[in-house]
């Protein structure tokens, strides 16, 4: 019988943050798969875990996801941790799920820590509806694509940065996005724990002025440091409703813009009562401009 490949969260930053299920699990298993054999040994020994390690992390997940499908077949039991949080989240898991999922063998998450949805739940901001959008890519087209993408978002909005990052980051955020609420939430769980809100500009410029500023003292105080997750407001539906509207009055005539949804290949019922929604009036008074 095959074995199960258990997802196991480990602390972002508290080890009180470990559940009795994770240390149990991580004990009972035949190996754990970890990112980082080195720093995870010091979890480990914290808990005093005696299971082996092996290594999986972003340079060999695919040929190591193999070699621990066959282990879980052949019926060993795996667990999965990363250098912090839960796995698959920004971290390595992902594949070796799909493929393990593929293979038939049963996938278990063990929950616990999560920088992205702690962030948010602290962050003041609207819960219900949201997106994570983790480190935004460093390919300069996606990351274009991206940026715009998330002008017309209107979810709350969640990002992993690193410190180092964080100011280009943040510049283009309010070059894209304006100066929207964001809340930074860093060093959660830590001793350090900071949770501030504040708007992109106005974080930008604290940022700014402390590194580039005139005070050596003031850039050693303020410069970003430590973990860092951006939670970032989105945009109110009915603005965006109202923006768009305007757009279309001020660009195209009733006509123009009726014609413009037959091309596209709506009925003339359909195409009318587009043109209302867009226009934010009744089919009667799109029926009655057309008619004119
Ligand atoms: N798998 C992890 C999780 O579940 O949150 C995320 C791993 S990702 C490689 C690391 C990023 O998560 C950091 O750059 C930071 O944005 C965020 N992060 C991790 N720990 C954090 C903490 N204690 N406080 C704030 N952000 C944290």
């Amino acid at each position: 019988m095959a074995g199960t490949l258990y997802l196991v969260a480990t602390p972002i930053g508290n080890l009180e943050d470990m559940t009795p299920r994770a240390v149990r699990i991580l004990n009972e298993v035949d190996v754990i798969a970890a990112e980082d054999t080195r720093g995870s040994i010091r979890l480990l020994n914290h808990f005093d875990i005696h299971t082996p390690m092996t290594s999986y992390h972003e340079y060999n997940k695919l040929s190591k996801a193999h070699v621990l499908v066959d282990r879980l077949l052949q019926g060993e039991n795996v667990a999965v941790i990363t250098d912090a949080g839960t796995p698959g989240i920004s971290d390595p898991g992902e594949d070796l799920v799909r493929m393990a999922l593929a293979a038939g063998i049963t996938v278990s998450p063990v929950p616990g820590a999560c920088a992205a949805v702690n962030a948010l739940v602290s962050s003041g901001k609207p819960t219900r509806r949201f997106c994570f959008e983790a480190f935004l890519p460093m390919e300069r087209k996606e990351r274009a694509e991206i940026l715009k993408e998330l002008k017309t978002e209107t979810r709350t909005i969640v990002l992993y940065e690193a410190p180092h990052r964080l100011i280009r980051t943040l510049g283009e955020l309010y070059t894209a996005l304006g100066d929207r609420e964001i809340t930074l939430c860093r060093e959660l769980t830590k001793k350090h724990e900071t949770i501030e809100e504040t708007t992109i500009g106005m974080a930008l410029r604290k940022f700014e002025a402390k590194v580039s500023g005139e005070g050596a003292e003031e850039v050693s105080a303020e410069a970003p440091r430590g973990e860092y997750v951006l939670v970032i407001a989105g945009r109110d539906r009915r603005e965006l409703q109202r923006e768009k509207q305007e757009a279309i009055t001020e660009t195209m005539t009733v006509e123009e813009h009726f014609q413009n949804y037959l091309d596209q290949g709506m009925d003339r019922k359909e195409a009318m009562k587009a043109v209302a929604r867009d226009r934010g009036i009744s089919k009667r008074d799109v029926y009655q401009q057309l008619m004119t």
